[in-house]
């Protein structure tokens, strides 16, 4: 059982423990595209998909040695003294495998970065690829983290996903075939998607011999399919009750050796349409912690084997 001060296991306490210390994340853009993007399975991309891919809040420059290296004249950058370089925006394993080496060496250029993050989709895993990022776990610390979104692949098909929950079990059984950790990225609230989902969705990954999860609440961002949908009335975002009733089920069923990497979206203010409750990532924290506590719940009370 998780510890009355400790409910869930949080990414920054495992960092901690891991490292000794404070790790904080270098978030960066390795100028990589998606094949759900690119017109090689679709031109759209999933319906909530930004045109950054989700890389808003990065700050962008194109050459990813000079961004890591101006994140080391920022004042966060004073934060901590070990870093995981983190391959946000698009498919960062949407590239040959010299290209993808090239890439993530030019991140690796500090001594205090000691972990290599990889943000992707299930059906951008080979082999190859899988073997390259095992090399560099002789020195780093490397974590994939893979997009499922939702297990209902009916879903997956209405949101244009182009991918399945099959794909995403067989990318984390090659990656953990090299000892790769994986993070599997879920997201709460898409368009029709009903409670039976979410659990279902739920005892999926806990199926899965992951590392972790990222829990992302669903919001709404201009120029996305979604956002379409917002504006003509077919979709409406969950409200921060409905969420957080979710998360509190997600979390209290979560298989308990999970790391939480993330409970809620981090929506961009300046492109964010709804729910405006996103921009507030304190709120879902602090209310989670207080729900926690008050019903006295855990990560993984409910779990079953
Ligand atoms: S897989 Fe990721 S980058 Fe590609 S379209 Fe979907 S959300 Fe965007």
């Amino acid at each position: 059982m998780i510890k009355e001060n400790k409910r869930y296991n949080h990414i920054s306490q495992y960092l901690k423990e891991k490292f000794g210390e404070r790790t904080l994340k270098i978030c960066v853009d390795g100028g990589f595209s998606c094949p759900n993007r690119d017109g090689t399975l679709s031109n759209g991309g999933c319906i909530y998909c930004s045109l950054k891919g989700s890389g808003e809040l990065i700050c962008s420059a194109n050459n990813i040695t000079e961004q890591v290296k101006y994140y080391f004249t920022t004042y966060r950058s004073n934060r901590a003294n070990k870093f995981i370089v983190y391959f946000q925006n698009f498919t960062n394993t949407y590239d040959t495998v010299e290209n993808l080496k090239q890439k993530y060496d030019s991140a690796l250029i500090d001594n205090r970065i000691v972990g290599l993050a990889i943000g992707t989709r299930p059906d951008c895993i080979t082999e190859e690829i899988a073997q390259l990022l095992k090399n560099y776990t002789e020195k780093y610390y490397v974590c994939v983290e893979l997009g499922l979104q939702t297990s209902n692949d009916d879903i997956g098909e209405k949101i244009n996903r182009c991918y399945t929950s099959k794909q995403f079990t067989s990318a984390v059984s090659i990656l953990n075939k090299y000892g790769i950790d994986v993070v599997a990225h879920i997201m709460v609230g898409l368009p029709f998607e009903t409670s039976e989902d979410i659990k279902n969705t739920v005892d999926f990954i806990n199926s899965h011999p992951l590392q972790g999860v990222k829990i992302h609440s669903t919001y709404v961002v201009e120029h996305t399919k979604l956002a379409e949908m917002y504006e003509k009335g077919e979709y409406q975002p969950l409200s921060f009750e409905e969420y957080m009733q979710d998360l509190i089920y997600i979390i209290s069923h979560l298989k308990p050796d999970f790391v939480i990497h993330r409970i809620s979206g981090d929506a961009p203010k300046d492109i964010l349409l709804a729910p405006s409750w996103n921009t507030h990532k304190k709120w879902v924290l602090n209310e989670l912690n207080r729900r926690l506590k008050e019903q006295d719940l855990w990560q993984g009370k409910f779990y079953n084997v």
